[in-house]
């Protein structure tokens, strides 16, 4: 395996607002995670004017400011988002954000990162699927090289479009079905439930792919959302999911069937705090393997995963313990093979037990 090389000495707590040494050099898995919410407004701005772009933000504040003043709630998310996403123009762009997403990574001690893309966005303004996959691929190659991370792919269905478009999707990717790892779900989920996609998901099992699906919170059907993409889609994970606490019978289903959550407590300018800990808590206390991720992480004051988890230990009162937990259930529900699991599971104990004897 290649060697974590993180920081090998570390103290308890949090101090200043500022992550502490055990959080920093914390190993860390991060499974949920859009290639598309990972433009900073610096790389925004580049890509403008590299590609002669009109543009509605003409300034890094600007950009800021425009973050801070969306509507809360999915739907105010994603139109911002698909603004900045189009900046996204060509092969090489496609190539640099990748490799600046394993850079930024490797900063918060990320060994693994399991990376969302959405092909649909990007072939519906004419991007070829190709300059797509083979630049994302060139980018977190490069990356993994320079950085030490490791990446995996997951190739996003756009639930708003066609099932006709998602398995056209499927047949564009069946060149490069090495190259990605599984296909999850996401985008706007009002009114587009995961039973929409059972032919597209029953052909991608087929195909070999691991599958998972976005059940983004407080949706009107998240809890049935949930259901059926157990049941009729049969993901081995959820994206967000915690609607599921509202269900005991779906708790125990996730639970049994050791289907993990990949939440996502972010937190915008305007919260106080990372959002749904108190949702987070039951579930990690229930025993279900719910884990901690950044989503989107250049549209959210939470940035990247050690701000992120540092956050959360500091506002839900966890102990480091717990926080080993969380990555440990990254570890177990992460689509590595078993014998690389089993490798980073020994590296992280050996971490854990550094701190307990120090
Ligand atoms: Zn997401």
């Amino acid at each position: 395996m290649r060697r974590w090389r993180g920081l090998a000495c570390h103290s308890r707590g949090v101090s200043n607002g500022q992550p502490s040494s055990f959080i920093t050099a914390l190993p860390k898995v991060e499974l949920h995670l859009h290639l598309e919410g990972t433009l900073s407004p610096e790389t925004l701005l580049r890509l403008v004017d590299r590609n002669g772009l009109d543009f509605p933000y003409g300034s890094v504040g600007e950009i800021r400011a425009a973050l801070a003043a969306r509507p809360a709630g999915l739907e105010g998310f994603l139109d911002h988002h698909y603004v900045a996403v189009q900046t996204i123009q060509t092969r090489q762009d496609f190539t640099e954000v990748a490799y600046e997403l394993l850079r930024e990574c490797r900063a918060s001690n990320i060994v693994w990162v399991e990376v969302f893309f959405d092909p649909q966005f990007h072939t519906s303004r004419g991007i070829p699927f190709e300059s797509v996959i083979e630049g994302i691929t060139e980018g977190l190659e490069a990356g993994s090289a320079e950085f030490g991370v490791e990446a995996g792919l997951i190739m996003c269905i756009n639930r708003e479009r066609s099932e006709r478009s998602a398995v056209a999707m499927l047949d564009q990717a069946r060149p490069y079905r090495e190259l990605i790892l599984g296909l999850g779900m996401d985008s706007y989920e009002e009114g587009n439930p995961p039973s929409k996609f059972a032919r597209a998901y029953a052909a991608a099992r087929e195909d070999g792919y691991r599958l998972t699906a976005h059940c983004d919170v407080d949706q009107s059907t998240s809890v049935s959302n949930i259901w059926e993409a157990v049941d009729v889609l049969r993901v081995e994970r959820i994206d967000h999911g915690l609607n599921a606490v509202e269900d005991p019978g779906l708790v125990e289903v996730l639970r049994e069937r050791s289907i993990g959550l990949t939440a996502c407590p972010v937190r915008r300018p305007t919260d106080p705090e990372p959002q749904d800990l108190d949702r987070i808590r039951q579930l990690f206390e229930a025993g279900v393997l719910v884990t901690l991720n950044t989503d989107d992480p250049a549209e959210f004051d939470t940035g990247y995963l050690t701000t992120l988890m540092s956050e959360v230990q500091s506002a839900g009162g966890y102990t480091n313990a717990d926080m080993v937990r969380f990555v440990q259930n990254a570890f177990e529900i992460s689509w590595l093979p078993q014998n690389r699991k089993d490798d980073y599971l020994a590296v992280l104990s050996e971490y854990a037990e550094g701190d307990a004897g120090a």
